[in-house]
């Protein structure tokens, strides 16, 4: 079979000789060549002229008949149409496919253009979000959703959590938001109904808090009796009074126990995160090394360092209690001459507050579930210590309340460091009354 291109050119050389045999017969060969060249154009133009009409009408139809070059031009043409008629089909029954799972998810879905305006968003959105089509598709966003704490999420543009807050449609809806980047510069914005989580967490939260709120009441009353029966001398009470001493020791760590959980309760409730004050951490350093001295009484070296008078914005009470749990951990962990030191100091952008100790240690494995709630590495030791199990779910928690985080490193045998990073957007300017040295004595490096 002939290529395409071989017959066209077999038709050309074909006119050219009918032109010339023409022309040697009428005596006229330059006029007859024009008119077979001339004939032979025309043929192309025509060709041409159906190509156009075709592709520019024909959706569906049959190409043109044709021979030669232009029979394969018009069928390749063909093919291509069909190929992306198939194509196109395809990625249709894909898109379509996309929007209907997606309109049939539970979690909202609204998608955003590069300007954060609304393209699309599915039924659930609609209903959580009170979006309404078509009249918001196009709307800015931050129109549509004008909670606080979301305007603030969405403007800082750190979108690797969500964000919890009240459905616009009803206060009884608790959704967790989250904006995701895709594509060139469009978003997409997921919302999750969390309310039976949100519930079940302040029915947990709040059974903790009033549990130990109402178990207090009781343990005064008993810890009142037995102080009485304590003080009682009589002779009659001579075999009561060491099972009293332990009940009176079982009471307190009781009435710690209820105090911590009280405290974690109360941070939990608060709303994120914590702004109230400037607090000048070296003052608060420098008093609570002069309180862990007095508690550690002179078994346990206690020692502090500022080397910067930078404060944190956030809650006074909470870091002192945050720092005051890692201290009495280092004195509780550690063995009679041991060190400990509190230092305040820059890294980088950020401030670090210092809890290091020479004391027993702890095992890598434990490092990761020390914030856990009652998350204990030595169980016997903690109690007999009188610890609660609770000291670094109180820190962690604080800790969080300021943007920080907690940093632990151990060596057994050796020693522990517990890190506070309070981060830059945390501190305030070095206060111009910070007198640090006065109260962390020797050990100041103040500047
Ligand atoms: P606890 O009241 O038992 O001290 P925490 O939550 O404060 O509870 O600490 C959890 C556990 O972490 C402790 O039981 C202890 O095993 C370990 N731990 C905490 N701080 C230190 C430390 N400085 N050195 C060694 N172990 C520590």
């Amino acid at each position: 079979m002939q290529s395409p291109w071989s017959e066209e050119l077999l038709r050309l050389a074909a006119v050219v000789l009918l032109g010339l045999i023409a022309g040697l017969i009428a005596g006229a060969l330059t006029v007859s060549l024009l008119v077979a060249v001339s004939l032979y154009l025309a043929w192309h133009l025509r060709q041409q002229h159906r190509l156009y009409n075709w592709i520019s009408a024909a959706r569906n139809s049959a190409p043109p008949d044709s021979n030669g070059l232009w029979g394969a031009i018009f069928d390749q043409c063909y093919r291509m149409q069909r190929r992306n008629r198939r194509r196109k089909n395809r990625l249709r029954t894909i898109v379509r496919e996309f929007r209907q799972s997606t309109a049939a998810m539970p979690d909202s879905t609204v998608v955003l253009d590069g300007n954060n305006r609304i393209i699309w968003f599915n039924s659930a959105a609609a209903r959580f979000l009170r979006l309404r089509t078509p009249s918001d598709v196009g709307q800015h966003i931050l129109n549509l959703i004008r909670a606080p704490e979301f305007v603030a999420y969405f403007n800082n543009g750190a979108f690797d959590e969500p964000i919890e807050i009240d459905s616009p449609a009803s206060r009884d809806i608790r959704l967790s938001l989250q904006v995701i980047p895709y594509g060139d510069d469009q978003r997409l914005l997921i919302g999750r109904d969390v309310t039976r989580l949100y519930r079940l967490e302040r029915v947990r939260r709040d059974f903790v808090a009033n549990a130990s709120h109402e178990l207090r009441t009781p343990l005064t009353v008993i810890t009142g009796y037995l102080d009485t029966l304590a003080d009682d001398d009589s002779d009659s009470m001579a075999q009561w009074r060491r099972p009293i001493q332990e009940m009176n020791r079982q009471a307190t760590r009781m009435r710690q126990i209820l105090e911590d959980l009280l405290l974690l309760s109360r941070l939990d409730a608060q709303p994120d995160p914590a702004t109230d004050t400037a607090v000048d951490v070296a003052a608060l350093v420098a008093e609570i090394c002069q309180d862990s001295r007095f508690v550690a009484d002179g078994e346990v070296n206690v020692d502090c360092s500022t080397a910067t008078t930078v404060g944190v914005r956030g809650n006074r009470a909470e870091l002192h209690s945050a720092v005051s749990n890692l201290v009495q951990n280092a004195v509780k962990y550690s063995d009679s001459d041991a060190q400990v030191a509190i230092h305040w100091l820059r890294d980088g952008e950020d401030a670090c507050l210092d809890v290091v100790d020479s004391g027993i240690g702890i095992p890598a494995e434990h490092i990761p579930r020390l914030t856990e709630r009652f998350y204990r590495v030595d169980t016997s030791r903690s109690r007999s210590r009188g610890g609660t199990g609770l000291g670094l779910a109180i820190v962690r928690h604080a800790l969080q309340r300021h943007d920080a985080t907690l940093e632990i490193t151990s060596q057994v045998g050796e020693g522990s460091r517990f890190r506070c990073r309070f981060p830059a957007s945390r501190l305030t300017a070095a206060r111009a009354d910070a007198n640090t040295s006065a109260t962390c004595a020797a050990n100041d490096v103040a500047g």
